[in-house]
Parts: structure tokens; sequence; C-alpha cells
């Protein structure tokens, strides 16, 4: 479904992105972990072309991914986004955030993306508080909103870039149900995460990436029990 292909970018002197290949097949959860500043979020920002890239590909679905206009709103339809703060829209309540994208960019009508907005709100246990204002809601709440609305698009793929870094302790775990509940109803997920506990549960592939480059690409049991480079050894001492 994704195929990245000697992608490089730098930000002035910085190599931020350094020959990056990896294919993403449909239904597969990759989890991407690695130091600050090693490039996970430009990554993840590179594949909705919400950040440029100097040289290689990056294809979805066997098409490169477009510039502009109609073709970039598309993608952007085709893939959603989960930040690190939930992003949600302070002005407008639970529902309309989950229903504003399928009307403006799907044209449906209120009604349907009520009734389907309904539906996903109560997937992800936060139903009961379709009427409130983000503000109203704990993180976790606002978190699971921010999936629900990015679910209600449909996406082919989901990115999820530190889904719960910015998340009490004691709501960390509510937000990670939903996750590995999406990845085994086989939604197409890359989550930028340092959470064992979901990389093991849900993670098909673990990509380890250090100063711009995937240094180990492996499944979670080989990478967290095993890890092959110096890198990823030193990283997870300092993580578990
Ligand atoms: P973290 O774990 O802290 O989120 P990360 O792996 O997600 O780190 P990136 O955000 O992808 O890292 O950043 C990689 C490098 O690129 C960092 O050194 C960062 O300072 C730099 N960088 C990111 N965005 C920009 C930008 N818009 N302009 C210049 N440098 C940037
Ligand atoms: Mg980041």
């Amino acid at each position: 479904l994704v195929v990245v292909e000697h992608v490089d970018k730098h930000f002035g002197d910085l190599h931020v992105l350094n020959d990056i290949d990896t294919v993403v097949n449909r239904g597969e959860v990759v989890v991407v972990i690695g130091p600050s500043g090693s490039g996970k979020s430009t990554l993840c920002r590179a594949i909705n072309r919400l950040e440029t890239i100097d040289s290689g590909t990056i294809m979805i679905d066997g098409e490169k991914l477009p510039e502009e206009g109609a073709a970039l709103a598309k993608l952007r339809a085709d893939v959603g986004m989960v930040f690190q703060s939930f992003n949600l829209f302070a002005h407008k309540t639970v529902l309309e955030n989950v229903t504003l994208a399928p009307i403006r960019v799907k044209r449906r009508s209120r009604k349907e993306a009520d009734a389907k907005a309904m539906e996903i709100l109560d997937r992800v246990g936060v139903a009961n508080q379709a009427k409130k204002m983000p503000a109203q809601l704990s993180g976790g709440q606002q978190q699971r909103v921010a999936i629900a609305r990015s679910l209600a698009m449909n996406p082919k793929l989901i990115l999820m870039d530190e889904p719960t870094s910015a998340l009490d302790p004691e709501m960390i775990n509510e937000v990670l149900d939903v996750m590995i509940g999406l990845a085994k109803d086989g939604m197409t997920m890359i989550v930028v995460t340092h959470e064992m506990g979901f990389a093991r549960k849900a993670a098909d592939r673990v990509l380890f990436m250090a100063d711009g480059r995937i240094v180990e690409e492996a499944t979670p049991a080989q990478f967290f029990d095993h890890p092959e480079s110096d890198r990823a050894k030193d990283f997870l001492s300092k993580i578990l």
C-alpha cells in the first residue's frame, strides 16, 4: 500500500531523511521508534505530503504522491493523521469535529454523516460526549475523538505521531486499546510510539530510526529481545 524508495530530505545542512526505503502492505501495522530528532515525524509527514522530499519516491496504492490540487485533497482524505496534540477544532462540538470533513470533502448529507460519526464515536468509546466541546473532554477522550475524526473519512492508512505522548499516564491505555482494536480490524497503520506494549501486541514490524536512517527493521520480538545495532541497544537501554 505504501512504497517508500530512496527518500532523502534535508533541512539546511541536516540530512533528516537519508535514503529511506520501506514498504507497508495493506493491513500491516508498523511502529516507528528512535531517538528524538531521528526523523520519525518528518517521515510520517512526508507520507502525507505535509512535508516535501528532496529526492526518491513515495507511492500510495501504486500512485506517486500528488503535488497539489484535487489529487492532494484526495490523498489527505485517504491518509488519516493523528498527532500528539489532538488538534481538534476547539469551537466545534465533538460530533461536528467528526462530521466536518465527510460533509465538506465527501459531500455526505448531515444526516448520513451524523449517523456514521455516532457509530465511530461509539466504537472509540466516546459516543456519550458527542454534544460537548473538546475542552470539556479529558486528553484521552480528545485523542479518541481525533482518531474517530480520521476514521470518518474511511482512510486507507492512518499515520499516528506519538498519539499517547501528551497524555497523563492513566489515559494512555484507553487510547492504546482503541489503536489495538483498529490494528485487529485490519487497519493499515504507521505509528510513531515508544509504547512497547502496543508494539508487541499490535505491530507486524518495528522500524528503528537514527540520524535520518532506518537502522533496523524487524518484528517486535526480534527488535526488543535481540536488537542488532549498537544504536538500537543503546536506545532500548534508555527507554526499557
Ligand atoms: P522527536 O522524537 O523529538 O519527535 P523526530 O524523530 O520526530 O523527533 P523530526 O521531528 O522528524 O524528529 O526532526 C528531525 C530533525 O529535523 C530534527 O533535528 C529537527 O530539529 C529537524 N527539523 C524538523 N522540522 C524542521 C523544520 N521545519 N525546519 C528545520 N529543521 C527541522
Ligand atoms: Mg517527532
